[in-house]
């Protein structure tokens, strides 16, 4: 791992916040130039927060089964990926490598970082390519120059915006192929059957596995993602992040959640039902030509006419995303699934559209 940081990561001294020089419980706090007084009334918010979310941590262990010690958490998952770039990708030099149609942000911050994007896309019906990957991969590793080499590859399971979550021996396929690190997002893994790619951290230090709090766990707002890895990585990722990336309300909230986790539970079978029955329905009508799988909480669907069905449901206040444009997609609407009557509002306006 350690040689596929860039150096001056590998170098690193990190910022030592006045919290990491003293961690024990004092009565008197002169260490961090904050303010003593408290003007909105909200128990510590004049302080900066735990740098190290230990409390988060040690409740994600306890109710994800996430060990304490391979964790560390970002501002959203978006953070994480960021940082991953950040970590590994010399701007300029290094590459990574991406399997679309997936999640948009990737590109985004590799474009951000000056970090080239390869792409091997997944087949129609959105699979892993083996062939293509095993292909590509064996060609980059026998161009390598001093000039840079791919450092990260990004599987998103379930994937969005295909929905489909990946088998974990597929997965494992990809980590034994791949000699850089492998990112797998797993922003939408509680709404899947599948296996969590967690369990393959023993065997494979190189990966990286990706969760949050934003989609399940319903706090998209608290911006709270993990990433869970090697003890040596997380230390590194650490090192290099903001001092206090997350907020002490981000972190009161996510500990709120995770002693909730019965009710979150119960949330969860509702989507998984709502998901369903969406399914069923959507199938059913004039407009929709194919409901893909999902293994998260949206689908994505081809329709007759994506760009306007989108713009008929918007007329009528109801939002959907239209993701026509990303490969394989052609009039394909990405949608999440609501509540029951946000759903059958969307049942209802398709079964009135008319295409004109
Ligand atoms: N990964 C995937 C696949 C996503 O779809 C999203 C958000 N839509 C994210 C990561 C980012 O999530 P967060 O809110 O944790 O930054």
């Amino acid at each position: 791992m350690r040689e596929l940081l860039r150096k001056n990561i590998a170098n690193l001294t990190p910022y030592s916040c006045a919290r990491n020089d003293f961690t024990g419980e004092a009565e008197v706090y002169l260490d961090a130039n904050e303010n003593w007084q408290d003007f909105v009334k909200k128990a510590d918010a004049n302080r900066y927060p735990d740098p190290l979310s230990v409390a988060v941590r040690k409740k994600v262990e306890e109710v994800l089964g996430l060990p304490f010690s391979k964790t560390v958490l970002g501002n959203g998952s978006d953070e994480l990926i960021d940082n991953l770039l950040r970590c590994f990708c010399e701007p300029g030099k290094d590459s990574l490598l991406l399997m679309p149609p997936t999640y948009g942000a990737y590109k985004v911050f590799a474009d951000i970082n000056d970090v080239q994007v390869s792409s091997v896309p997944l087949t129609p019906d959105f699979q892993i390519d083996f062939p293509s990957l095993l292909d590509f991969l064996q060609r980059e590793k026998e161009n390598r120059s001093g000039e840079g080499r791919l450092k990260l590859l990004f599987i998103c399971s379930p994937n969005n915006p295909s929905g489909n979550a990946f088998p974990l021996d597929e997965v494992r396929k990809v980590c034994e192929l791949f000699d850089g690190i492998t990112v797998v997002d797993e922003a939408y893994y509680d709404f899947s059957e599948k296996e969590s790619a967690v369990g393959l951290l023993e065997d494979f230090p190189h990966l990286v596995v990706l969760r949050t709090f934003s989609k399940c766990w319903a706090l998209a707002s608290a911006r709270v993602g993990i990433a869970v890895a090697d003890e040596e990585m997380v230390s590194v990722f650490r090192s290099m992040k903001y001092p206090y990336n997350l907020g002490t309300p981000s972190q009161e909230l996510a500990l709120k959640a995770l002693s909730n986790a019965g009710e979150v539970e119960k949330g969860l079978h509702l989507i998984k039902e709502e998901r369903e029955r969406l399914a069923a329905e959507l199938k059913m009508l004039a407009c929709v030509q194919t409901v893909f799988p999902s293994d998260a909480n949206f689908f994505l669907v081809r329709v007759t006419d994506a760009m306007e069905i989108y713009n008929y449901l918007a007329g009528l206040g109801i939002i959907v995303r239209n993701r026509s444009k990303e490969l394989h997609c052609g009039n394909c609407l990405r949608i999440t699934v609501g509540n029951r009557e946000e759903n059958d509002r969307l049942l209802a306006a398709l079964a009135a559209y008319k295409e004109r």
